[in-house]
């Protein structure tokens, strides 16, 4: 059975690319008849960041990605969330230790501090913790075995290093990128387990993709330089026979394609990159969802994001992206961020919404603007702006005229339209109007045509004034239409105002 999991850590807003990562996961967890698993990797709790978990949650179900198994749901390997498993990493730890596969290293912050300002004035990069230079340091390989005894009697802090061997080949086959291979020499002893004796990332991923079954680790390509340490680590606890396959997804681009994409570009340019709107302490983030983007477009956007079908189509459900995806049709290359073909999928998807779905939305916006609308008005609104609109919230933001009189008119048409004929047109029809009520847009048509006979002239001459004087707007959606919702009587009341 295939098992996949979507692992983050709550250190901070999740991005679109680990909402990406989500989608690759469930999409082929569901292909396969497999199960997805959620699962909180929040051991550090340094960098916890109130909030994050729920949003996380909201994120994946807005964009209707469920978890069969996860904090929420349980399943037969929970808890799913690190910090509760806590007490379960020590043993693999002590494992390790006794086989001489990880050691105690006691060396403080400060010296560790010391130790990378030497080397970046040997101008070495970074500090590599490891066979070669681990000999320099205060562990338990350099230590003998009575001080390191006093050492950890006494209570002194310590962290535990996996001891990664000196000259290996660690080689993985990913799915997207095919084999990788690294010399170990070039790997760090990274800690397995910090001196608050919580485990790290590495090993507490290690040990629950191992306990949780996880049969495909999808993932981002930032955690590529890590698979070698994994694959390693799987094989010192004994499980090299079962290591998982690998598939690190193509980072996600800035819009020009120069570098990854980042907040800064967000707010430089004004597009989210985020699922959901978020206001921390000292951030207000931009949500797709708030800015207007519906649910099922954001998410075949971002099914494009480093994949493709193949095929011309470009518009798929849910469902239809189960059914089409395969790992094998991911890019290797990263994937640009166009915010012009988000904006594309919203427009496709707002056109073949039902009519019904539209009005929901616009009559939650018309009750938050403390705006009266009957469910039938708001289908014939949403009816007649679907075309003409990219955004959710633009039902009421351009439909306000929908609900209020307006008060400014287009300067434009006024200076062109305004004349002796015109007002003799509007003022017949408004008088008309005023006659009856409840008129649909092809009476309203009939009374105009009447109206424009009378007056001898034709329906190019007035209609624009009287979009204006109706609307203040020099266009928008079909006149007639536009008439019959707002009632005739308020026709004719509105042009009555306009000509005052
Ligand atoms: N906790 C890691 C993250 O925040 C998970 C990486 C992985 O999937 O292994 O992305």
């Amino acid at each position: 059975e295939v098992r996949v999991r979507f692992a983050p850590s709550p250190t901070g807003v999740l991005h679109i690319g680990g909402v990406r990562t989500a989608l690759y996961n469930y999409l082929f967890a569901k292909k396969h008849g497999g199960k997805f698993l959620l699962r909180i990797e929040d051991t550090d709790q340094s960098r916890f960041v109130e909030g994050a978990e729920k949003y996380i949650k909201d994120s994946l179900a807005w964009c209707g990605i469920v978890p069969d198994e996860g904090p929420d749901q349980g399943g037969p390997y929970a808890p799913y969330k690190q910090s509760e498993r806590k007490d379960l990493y020590k043993q693999y730890v002590d494992q390790l230790l006794a086989e001489d596969k990880a050691y105690y290293a006691f060396d403080t912050p400060e010296e560790l501090d010391v130790m990378r300002e030497e080397l970046k004035a040997a101008k070495a990069n970074s500090l590599n913790y490891n066979s070669i230079t681990r000999n320099n340091m205060k562990n338990s390989l350099t230590l003998s075995a009575a001080e390191v005894k006093e050492r950890l009697d006494s209570g002194e802090a310590y962290v535990v290093r996996i001891k990664v061997p000196a000259k290996e080949d660690i080689r993985l086959k990913d799915m997207v990128r095919g084999w990788v291979n690294v010399h170990s020499s070039t790997m760090d002893d990274k800690v397995l387990m910090k001196s608050d004796g919580m485990p790290t990332y590495h090993l507490a991923n290690v040990v629950d993709d191992h306990l949780m079954k996880i049969t495909h680790v999808i993932r981002g390509e930032e955690w590529l330089p890590s698979a070698p340490l994994h694959v390693l680590l799987y094989q010192y606890l004994g499980w090299g026979d079962e290591i998982p396959e690998f598939a690190h997804l193509p980072l996600l681009l800035k819009p020009d394609g120069n570098g990854k994409l980042s907040k800064r570009d967000a707010e430089k340019h004004g597009f989210p990159i985020f699922p959901l709107a978020w206001q921390g302490q000292d951030e207000e983030l931009k949500g797709f969802k708030e800015e207007g983007y519906l649910s099922n477009a954001f998410v075949n956007f971002l099914a494009f994001l480093g994949w493709n079908p193949g095929t011309e189509n470009e518009i798929f459900t849910l469902d239809e992206l189960i059914e089409a995806f395969t790992i094998e049709r991911i890019n290797k290359s990263g994937a640009k961020f166009d915010i012009q073909k988000a904006i594309w999928f919203n427009q496709q998807y707002i056109r073949t919404s039902s009519v019904e779905v539209l009005a929901t939305e616009l009559l939650s916006q018309t009750k938050e603007n403390q705006v009266e609308c009957t469910t039938e008005n708001a289908k014939k609104i949403a009816a007649l702006l679907q075309e003409r609109i990219d955004f959710i919230p633009e039902l009421y933001s351009k439909g306000k005229f929908f609900f209020s009189a307006p008060d400014s008119f287009d300067d434009k048409v006024v200076k062109k339209k305004w004349n002796d004929l015109s007002q003799s047109v509007l003022t017949t029809f408004s008088a008309r109007l005023k006659e009856k009520n409840g008129l649909s847009a092809e009476e309203i048509h009939s009374v105009f045509e009447e109206v424009l006979a009378a007056n001898d002239t034709k329906a190019g001459m007035v209609m624009q004034i009287l979009r204006v004087a109706v609307t203040g707007e020099a266009g928008g959606p079909d006149l007639m239409k536009t008439m019959e919702v707002l009632g005739t009587n308020e026709v004719a009341d509105r042009i009555k105002k306009a000509m005052e």
